[in-house]
């Protein structure tokens, strides 16, 4: 069967030229909703080298240039949201309040964003002495590989295109092989906007060949790569052999604390949210819950009422909002860590079965789950299920809450809900985390550094500051005596 979706190397939209395609499935319902490119490492060395040949002229050209062409693709993109959320939503599952809400918008606002934040990139004088001048530029790296998860399919790529061409370089995307239709649409909104052909390629195919051949092209700088923990270890072990550097994003098991004064309210509705957006598809999820002894019963019996509200079902209903898992692989890896869970002494509180309405029976859903009484140590309060299943556990002392939390090869994220701000900043400081929220958790903008440390890796993405992720800092020195002065001064004839 043909694909209607067209890979994006050198300005032009093609096949692969094996004409090999992969489906992609509706986890709602198990069907095909479109075919991609199954390219190989064919294609990501014409993209490479194509990106490598547009990349001078690129970062010749004047920020308001890169700036107006980003501006036509925010409005394209617009004129676009209703179908492309709906795309969203049928290739990954995500519900359709949230991809026509958040993602579309997002992703519209992102190349606003970034045509004004990478309009005010500086450098820096430095204090040299009297016979010299030095300063700092910031530099283009040249072509930057790019590889996107499923779980915010558009808004990931996006969020690494806008910065990555905005500071000069040019782009070879790798999208997720599950769900890569939108980003896919988005090099036909490229061409129509003016991208010059090779500054953004897109090619799909399996990260296993199409992936890892791009870690290795010669014609790639950098990498910047966001998805599990383990696929970034095995590329930065590939990009080591030519110490290349890669930026990652990476998974999270975060905490999200509730002090005896929290606001109960707002802290159980912020769990919900925290815990179940995306159905828990979310690095940043709160996926562990740690709260004081003196507040758990009550913190628990209002979670679980207000988890068993959210509406589970067909995800473009616009009232649902628990949609399937991304796929069927997904859903089963879920539920083995679901079933582990309750063999591990933990609680079942809600959820922990199959959800069957007619809703969901031919789809990959996984009902919103809540486990308590875990102990802090086990594979449910630890491991990342990257799904609708939560963990609780109860502490005695500020200091026990961090010491749980900061039990973690992670360190994305974290929050900390009290009215007690004093406390709650000394706690701040003593997260290894890379964000902290208080009384909020999953608040994410354009305008805040997002990113993490340990094994959810140590880069950032978002704010102005994500542009160095994107160029290199040159150092310059401007003689101004005319002799420069060195120790050999005078013995050089
Ligand atoms: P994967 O790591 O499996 O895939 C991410 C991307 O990497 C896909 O495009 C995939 O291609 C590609 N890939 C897979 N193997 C290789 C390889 N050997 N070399 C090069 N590329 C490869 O992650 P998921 O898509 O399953 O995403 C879920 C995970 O991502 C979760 O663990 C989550 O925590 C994490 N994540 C972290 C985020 C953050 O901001 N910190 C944000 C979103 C997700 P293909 O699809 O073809 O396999």
């Amino acid at each position: 069967m043909n694909s209607e979706y067209r890979v994006l190397i050198n300005g032009e939209l093609c096949e692969a030229a094996t004409k090999e395609t992969m489906e992609v499935i509706n986890p709602a319902n198990g069907k095909v909703v479109g075919l991609a490119p199954k390219c190989t490492s064919l294609e990501i060395d014409r993209a490479a080298e194509a990106a490598w040949k547009a990349a001078p002229a690129w970062a010749e050209k004047a920020p308001t240039e890169r700036a107006a062409i980003f501006f036509k693709m925010a409005e394209l993109l617009r004129a676009r949201r209703d179908e492309w959320a709906k795309l969203e939503t049928m290739q990954y599952g995500g519900p359709i309040f949230k991809t026509y809400n958040f993602d579309m918008r997002f992703d519209a606002e992102h190349f606003e964003f970034m045509a004004g934040v990478g309009r005010a990139v500086t450098g820096k004088t430095l204090p040299v002495g009297p016979q010299a001048m030095s300063m700092t530029i910031r530099q283009p790296l040249g072509v930057v590989g790019l590889i996107t998860p499923w779980n915010f399919p558009l808004v990931t790529a996006i969020s690494k295109i806008t910065p990555c061409l905005m500071m000069g370089n040019t782009a070879v995307v790798k999208p997720p092989s599950c769900a890569p239709l939108t980003v896919l649409k988005l090099g036909e909104i490229a061409v129509e906007a003016g991208i010059p052909p090779g500054v953004l390629n897109i090619v799909t195919g399996p990260g296993s060949t199409v992936g890892e051949a791009l870690v290795k092209h010669p014609c790639i700088a950098k990498i910047n790569f966001t998805g599990d923990s383990e696929t970034g270890k095995r590329i930065l072990a590939l990009a080591s052999a030519a110490v290349k550097p890669v930026a990652c994003e990476l998974g999270g098991k975060n905490a999200f604390i509730v002090l005896p004064d929290a606001d109960m309210k707002a802290t159980v509705e912020g769990a919900v949210w925290g815990g179940f957006f995306n159905s828990g598809q979310n690095c940043g999820a709160s996926s562990r819950y740690l709260v004081h002894e003196s507040v758990y019963d009550e913190f628990v019996e209002k979670f679980v009422a207000a988890a068993k509200l959210l509406r589970v079902g067909d995800p473009l209903n616009p009232e649902t909002m628990i949609g399937p898992v991304a796929y069927k692989g997904h859903r089963d890896n879920i539920e083995r860590f679901v079933a582990r869970a309750k063999k591990s002494g933990a609680k079942l509180l809600l959820g922990g079965e199959r959800p069957n309405t007619p809703e969901t029976k031919d789809g990959y859903f996984v009902a919103p789950t809540i486990f308590g009484n875990c102990d802090p140590k086990s594979e449910i309060m630890q491991e990342e299920v990257f799904g609708p299943v939560v963990a609780v556990t109860r502490f005695k002392t500020p200091e026990q809450a961090v010491e749980i939390a900061n039990d973690s090869r992670f360190g994305l994220c974290a929050s900390i809900w009290t009215k007690d701000i004093r406390q709650g900043l000394v706690m701040t400081k003593q997260l290894k985390v890379g964000t902290v929220w208080l009384n909020q958790h999953l608040s994410i903008v354009f305008e805040c550094p997002w990113g993490g440390c340990k094994e959810s890796g140590h880069s950032k993405e978002n704010s102005i500051m994500v542009l160095d992720e994107y160029s290199m800092m040159k150092n310059v020195w401007i003689d101004l005596i005319g002799t420069p002065a060195t120790p050999w001064q005078g013995k050089l004839g």
